[in-house]
């Protein structure tokens, strides 16, 4: 195995428990080969780990484990079985969920979401691209999968130097798979549709925002229509709106299956919709906001704010007192501290109150590590207005 050596700063964040070097940090690459399994170590050659490395990504190291270990398919074999038991534990009432989410299961830059007989998995990195073969065969030991996608068109991808690709990695996968979430039949098109195929990160606040929701629903951003097919039993309407025409048809086609009436699916920038409702004073009784991650990187957090802020205040503006206000954002350079703050301050510019009903995040397939702050991704307020 290649040594590679890295600084004091490094070793200090490995110490406190996050599981990426920066390539600044590093001291010594001893002629590490792109998307090898490295051993790294510290100014004075004592063991941090054993890491994939990449030759081009600013994140140079992930470590797998916290001392010299075989990363073989043993290896791979226990995480992913220890991945899989987890869920086991914590996941009901759903064909489709995030089998492997990352650096949260001790696989960082690996993904594998499950939609029934199907998997959709995702290499991010060089190294767990280059453990593809191994991965996949102990993903055929495990679930015995009718047929598995390599989701490889990430775009994080591009940082790593490894082609956007997304095929059929083994076995065969109908163009629409039909899987059953929280009793509702969703349609994923595992090769093109968003992310994997459907956001399986909100299945349990679906549940959740459904419960308080009533009257007039707006769901925004709704892409496979989540939000939306849960609400629709409880309230008199329900209004769905996305930029997105493909995203749409699917949405559609998700109501006609669990024949769901009363959604009205809209093609628009939700943006200048919410501003038409409110220049129409239009009235809703819930508002559901799930913008695509404004805040791509740290760079960007100050006109993501303005962004949130800004969709936060003229939902407000439409609620009726009383009414829900179900929002969210999935950046993870935004924590949850400054979206209460943003949506507080939207709060006061619209003169309402709002009481927070819940704080939540993503579902727990998609789990947290308490050192890691990126892998709590996804926020979720539901509140009403006084
Ligand atoms: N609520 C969804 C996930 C939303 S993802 C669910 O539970 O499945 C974000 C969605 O916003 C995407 O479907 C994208 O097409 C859409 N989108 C992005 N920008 C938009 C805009 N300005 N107006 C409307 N929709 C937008």
């Amino acid at each position: 195995m290649t040594t590679v050596r890295v600084n004091r700063k490094a070793a200090e964040r490995i110490a406190a428990g996050h599981p990426w070097i920066f390539s600044s940090d590093v001291l010594d690459r001893g002629g590490a080969e792109a998307g090898s399994v490295v051993l790294v170590v510290n100014e004075r050659n004592r063991t941090l780990g054993t890491a994939h490395y990449s030759s081009t990504s600013q994140i140079c190291l992930r470590l797998l484990s916290r001392r010299a270990e075989d990363t073989g398919r043993e290896f791979f074999l226990a995480r992913l079985r220890a991945a899989e038991n987890y869920r086991r534990q914590v996941v009901s009432g759903t064909e489709a969920y995030r089998a492997v989410h990352a650096e949260a299961d001790l696989l960082p830059g690996l993904i594998v979401d499950r939609y029934g007989d199907y998997l959709a998995v995702q290499t991010l990195d060089q190294g767990m691209d280059r453990a593809r073969e191994t991965i996949l065969d102990c993903l055929r030991e495990i679930y015995a999968p009718r047929g598995v996608v390599l989701r490889n068109d990430a775009s994080v991808r591009a940082r790593e130097d490894l082609p956007l690709i997304s095929q059929v990695a083994c076995g065969e996968v109908p163009g629409r798979v039909a899987v059953r979430i929280n009793g509702f039949l969703f349609h994923a098109d595992l090769i093109k549709g968003q992310k994997t195929g459907v956001y399986l990160d909100q299945r349990e606040n679906y549940l959740a925002a459904a419960a308080y929701a009533s009257g007039r629903a707006l769901d925004c951003f709704t892409s496979s229509g989540g939000f939306a097919l849960h609400m629709a039993a409880r309230c008199e309407s329900v209004e769905a709106v996305d930029s997105s025409p493909e995203t749409l048809e699917t949405a559609r086609a998700n109501a006609a299956a669990n024949q769901t009436a009363g959604i009205e699916f809209r093609e628009a920038n939700v943006f200048d919709l919410l501003a038409a409702y409110a220049a129409a004073r239009r009235r809703f009784q819930t508002v559901v906001l799930d913008p695509p991650a404004f805040a791509k990187s740290r760079a960007a957090l100050e006109p993501a704010a303005r962004g949130y802020k800004e969709i936060n205040l003229r939902a407000l503006r439409l609620l009726d007192t009383g009414g829900v206000l179900a929002t969210c954002s999935c950046s993870h350079h935004l924590s949850e501290a400054m979206l209460l703050e943003i949506v507080a301050g939207a709060a006061l510019d619209a003169g309402r109150t709002l009481r927070v009903l819940e704080r939540r995040t993503q579902a727990r397939d998609h789990p947290i590590l308490l050192t890691v702050p990126e892998t709590h991704y996804l926020k979720c307020l539901l509140l009403q207005v006084l």
